[in-house]
């Protein structure tokens, strides 16, 4: 099918974009890399009047570090990303997390903004952005917000962005020296949306774990944080009895639904074993 007849608008700034989002009142979308957004439009399950095309600002597009924390302009494809110093050195969960996006051609596009505006459950960013506590700046007609991830994702491919709010930029906090990372996703093909991801990082002090982070992806209509499962491996250690209780413990927080893909139970089952994966793995790269 092809989409229904829309204006099309490529500004050349954010100020130009903004503009043209207010004036069409709600009703014009913005276009980033186009792999979730097109799709949409060609089943028409999205008809918006107008399509404000922020590929012409360049501006948009960086990785920088400054001050212990990466920002990363909202139109950064996911493949600048993959192969980025900065984000390999400092973002390494998030590098490993590039990798299972999509394939090559839909990385080559894909943004980090558009990613997590868009707010698929499912999708490896959002995830990382709640394990690392990220948080997105935005623009609109009333000025910056800066949003922090616990507050951004409301259900299944809603965020609380205004229609017309452009995110600008994504910031997460370094990763400490040292820290353990790890991104387990089980999925029917690579390539395809998890049915269950989950986020890892430890950051050990000897045999204590001095912090833990833990979020998913597929387990619910938003990436979840698995805060009681962290607190028993910041309570207990990296022992091997301590990352069973937490992955046991992840899989009770979670309440997945059904679907097409796979049942609740299997989901719930599948944060179990996925949690115990990653910890594993964080823990055998961590250093400290
Ligand atoms: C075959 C296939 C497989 C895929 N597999 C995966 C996968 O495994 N994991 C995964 O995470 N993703 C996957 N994707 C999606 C891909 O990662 C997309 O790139 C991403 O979801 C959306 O980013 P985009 O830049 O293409 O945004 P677009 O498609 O252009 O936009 C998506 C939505 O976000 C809004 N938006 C975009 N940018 C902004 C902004 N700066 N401010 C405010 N709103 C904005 C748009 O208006 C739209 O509603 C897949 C896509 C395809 C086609």
């Amino acid at each position: 099918m092809k989409p229904p007849k829309f204006d099309y608008h490529a500004p050349k700034s954010v100020d130009d974009a903004l503009a043209l989002l207010e004036r069409y009142g709600g009703d014009a979308k913005i276009l980033a890399g186009g792999q979730s957004l097109m799709p949409l439009l060609n089943f028409r399950l999205s008809r918006p009047a107008a399509l404000v095309d922020l590929n012409r600002i360049p501006s948009l597009a960086y990785i920088k570090e400054v001050d212990g924390r990466v920002s990363l302009g909202a139109m950064t494809r996911q493949r600048a990303i993959e192969f980025s110093p900065v984000v390999k050195d400092r973002l390494p969960l998030l590098r490993e997390a590039t990798r299972w996006v999509g394939h090559l051609p839909i990385r080559t596009r894909g943004t980090i903004g558009g990613s997590i505006a868009h707010a698929d459950p499912s999708a490896e960013y959002p995830a990382v952005l709640t394990a690392l506590e990220g948080e997105v700046v935005t623009r609109s007609p009333r000025g910056e917000r800066v949003i922090k991830a616990a507050d951004l994702f409301q259900t299944y491919l809603t965020t609380n962005l205004e229609a017309d709010e452009v995110v600008v930029e994504v910031r997460l906090p370094a990763m400490p020296a040292g820290a353990g990372y790890a991104l387990e996703e089980f999925a029917r093909r690579h390539g395809d949306f998890a049915i269950i991801g989950i986020a890892a990082m430890v950051v050990r002090d000897g045999p204590r774990c001095k912090s833990a982070r833990l979020a998913t992806a597929g387990a619910g209509p938003v990436p979840l944080r698995l805060r009681a499962a962290e607190e028993i491996l910041e309570r207990d250690g990296l022992g091997e009895s301590a990352i069973e209780a937490a992955a046991r413990r992840a899989s009770e927080l979670v309440s997945p639904d059904s679907d097409i893909h796979a049942s609740s139970d299997y989901r719930r089952h599948l944060t179990g074993v996925l949690t115990r994966r990653a910890l594993t793995r964080a823990l055998g790269v961590a250093r400290g």
